[in-house]
């Protein structure tokens, strides 16, 4: 459906978009995706990491078994392709009223988290109702810091949903792109291979997550619920849909530098997270084989941290970058993702320092003389 259509009447599109696939045979798609991800999340083993200290001393635990979780998930949706029960395509033939439905699911969700947060009587830092008084404000950035459901951490199993969905997503895609042209091209397979690692990864590191802006700082509201499992998966995964009807020659030297600029923003990307996390489990740690340095006996300075103040933010955009290089110049639609996330995380520097700056005081002016670079060094 073209944008025009769209813009000329929402709500018919809506109900198009809506109406082949039956609103509710999709729900019940979602909602089943949903269901086994808490279940394998419920009953495989993993590690339990204690989560950062809240304002009222106490501390949540999270079971990091998103790995086990996903390749069970992944096994279990080969066998049930192979046996002919679910269509490799599915997500590529319906992705729009998987889109739609998914948002509705959100909208929906914030609601009800929403009332649940203004009628809690709990007086946790998590679940306690941390109310603006502005109704919209309220909603879109949510009341409640970690709300839960039947035991389930919401916001820490919402960010699983939308990565293992973005790369159900792409793979859905790539099949669609095997099945009509009989295989992958170079661009498509960068792609993949690229998000692949990216999102394994995730997984193989989801501990890490514990200690980010989104877990410690944010509340739950209609903002990271419709961000994680709307935002996340159907438009990072754009790219995969332009090179489904866009072909592009990529030459061997392009896809070169294509993987070095992933692997160099990965490395850089990968490595800053670990340094902190490890740091804040261990101060003690080794860093680059020597103990961290440390400001105030809090702020690292060691490692990518002693050479800007979100290195890991740039690693992020250079590898968000890498995933839209193979997709030519030519338009720059492909470009959505890591055009999106440059302002993100130029907006979301700017916030954690005014956060760090509140909490350090005078650490913080401290680590700026000694890291005077926040992004980019000798840059920005
Ligand atoms: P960070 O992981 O950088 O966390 C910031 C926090 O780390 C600060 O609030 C502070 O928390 C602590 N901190 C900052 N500097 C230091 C230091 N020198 N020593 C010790 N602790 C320090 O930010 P995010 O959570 O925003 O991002 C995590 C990752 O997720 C990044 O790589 C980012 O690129 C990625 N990301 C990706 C997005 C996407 O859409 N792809 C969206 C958002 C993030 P404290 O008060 O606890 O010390």
């Amino acid at each position: 459906m073209s944008w025009s259509v769209i813009l000329a009447d929402p709500v018919r599109a809506l109900m198009e978009l809506i109406e082949p696939f039956k609103l509710g045979v999709l729900t019940g798609v979602v909602l089943g995706y949903l269901g086994v991800l808490a279940l394998l999340g419920a009953i495989l083993p993993g590690r339990t990491i204690a989560g950062a200290l809240l304002a009222d001393k106490t501390r949540l635990h999270y079971k990091c078994n998103g790995l086990p979780s996903l390749l069970v998930l992944i096994a279990g949706l080969g066998v049930g392709i192979k046996a002919g029960y679910i269509s490799p395509t599915v997500i590529a033939d319906h992705g729009g009223q998987m889109c739609t439905t998914t948002f509705m699911l959100c909208v929906v969700m914030s609601l009800w988290l929403l009332v649940r947060g203004y009628l809690s009587k709990s007086k946790s830092e998590s679940l306690k109702p941390h109310v603006t008084g502005n109704l919209i404000e309220d909603w879109w950035f949510g009341v409640q810091l970690n709300p839960d459901f039947l035991g389930l951490d919401l916001k820490f199993f919402w960010i699983r949903v939308g990565m293992m969905g973005w790369l159900l997503i792409n793979l859905s895609v790539a099949a669609k792109q095997y099945i009509n042209q009989g295989s992958l091209s170079l661009s498509m397979t960068l792609f993949q291979t690229f998000c692949g690692i990216y999102v394994l990864d995730y997984f193989w590191h989801e501990e890490y997550m514990t200690s980010t802006w989104d877990i410690i700082a944010e509340k739950f509201g209609f903002m990271l619920i419709f961000g994680d499992v709307v935002f996340i998966p159907f438009t990072f995964s754009i790219q995969a849909w332009w090179l489904l009807s866009h072909s592009v020659a990529i030459t061997p030297a392009a896809a070169v530098v294509n993987v070095l600029v992933f692997l160099c923003g990965f490395a850089v990307f990968r490595e800053a997270n670990k340094q902190k996390h490890m740091f804040k489990q261990d101060p003690k740690v080794l860093i680059w084989g020597e103990p961290a340095k440390v400001i105030g006996g809090r702020l690292l300075v060691s490692g990518f941290w002693g050479i800007a103040r979100h290195c890991n933010y740039l690693g992020d955009i250079l590898v968000a970058f890498s995933f839209s290089l193979m997709c030519g110049v030519s338009s720059p639609v492909p470009y959505f993702y890591p055009s999106y996330l440059f302002i993100l995380l130029l907006w979301r520097e700017r916030r954690d320092e005014a956060k760090c700056s509140t909490k350090y005081k005078e650490i913080w002016k401290e680590y700026c003389k000694a890291v005077p670079w926040r992004i980019l060094p000798y840059i920005y």
